[in-house]
């Protein structure tokens, strides 16, 4: 996209969304332009004939053009919001999904003491932890990844955001210290490796161990649940994310382990997307 000239941002904002295309161009667009003016997307639509001065135009059309090379907006932005915390993120962690938030949800509806020990194996960015720890401050929650960027992410977010989660590096549940959990939850990669998914859209710009997990997705899933059994307290929770199509497999690997009262639930379009045991 270019333009060396002062324009009204209607005028920019249609002219992106007709070139970004996808599902979302309008939202993409203005959620670059806000980013690049400093103006809300609600000041767009109040005040269509703004203009927007020549650097910053330069400025939006740059990253209008990286958009429309796949480029997701939360790369663009630096940030992504989950369970309206504003994180951090970059291309070396998975970007977190609305999806995820079921998760935090069932989480908070368990019964658990008051001062659970709670572990989000796989952080990333530090969602699912974060996302916990600003509901229950009296939980102690811990988090762990494999990738070092993504534990230094992680606990960057916990420092901006204020919140007392201590972020450790370990592949699963390899490198922790000893110790065991009232709650182990987590958002593991889940996807086959040759998901054809896999080469199309803002996914190939997301690290590949953060979504890939052998020939059928659950390869990760298995070391999981075959080690939450030594890490759970008595009547502690498992809680995992996974593919729409994957509940019964998932199902099976919790009760192989010897988890009980396993249940599948499902996401917000009402799909398969974790399971508790
Ligand atoms: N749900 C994500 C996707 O489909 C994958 C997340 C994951 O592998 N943990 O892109």
């Amino acid at each position: 996209m270019m333009s060396d000239s002062a324009l009204s941002c209607e005028a920019l904002l249609k002219d992106a969304a007709a070139l970004i295309g996808g599902e979302t161009p309008r939202l993409d667009a203005e959620l670059l332009l806000s980013h690049v003016t400093g103006s809300s997307r609600t000041s767009f639509r109040a005040w269509p004939d703004r203009e927007v001065g020549v650097v910053e135009v330069a400025r939006f059309c740059a990253l209008v053009d990286q958009r429309c090379e796949g480029h997701p907006v939360a790369h663009l932005l630096g940030e992504q919001e989950f369970w309206s915390l504003p994180l951090k993120v970059t291309p070396f962690t998975l970007i977190p999904r609305p999806d995820t938030e079921c998760l935090v949800e069932a989480a908070l509806l368990l019964d658990l003491p008051e001062s659970a020990k709670v572990l989000d194996l796989g952080t990333g960015t530090g969602a699912i932890a974060l996302a916990l720890a600003s509901e229950r401050p009296g939980w102690q929650v811990a988090a762990c990844d494999a990738v070092t960027e993504a534990v230094d992410l992680a606990t960057e977010n916990a420092t901006r955001l204020g919140l007392p989660v201590t972020v450790a590096r370990s592949d699963w549940f390899a490198d922790l210290p000893a110790g065991s959990f009232d709650l182990i939850i987590s958002n593991p990669p889940y996807i086959a490796g040759n998901d054809v998914h896999l080469a199309e859209g803002d996914v190939r710009f997301e690290p590949e161990s953060a979504l890939v997990a052998g020939d059928d997705g659950l390869d990760d899933i298995r070391r999981i649940t075959a080690g939450a059994p030594a890490r759970l307290s008595a009547g502690g929770w498992l809680i995992l994310e996974h593919g729409y199509e994957q509940g019964e497999a998932v199902q099976r690997l919790f009760s192989n382990a010897g988890l009980t009262d396993v249940e599948t639930r499902q996401d917000y379009g009402r799909r398969d997307r974790l399971t508790i045991g």
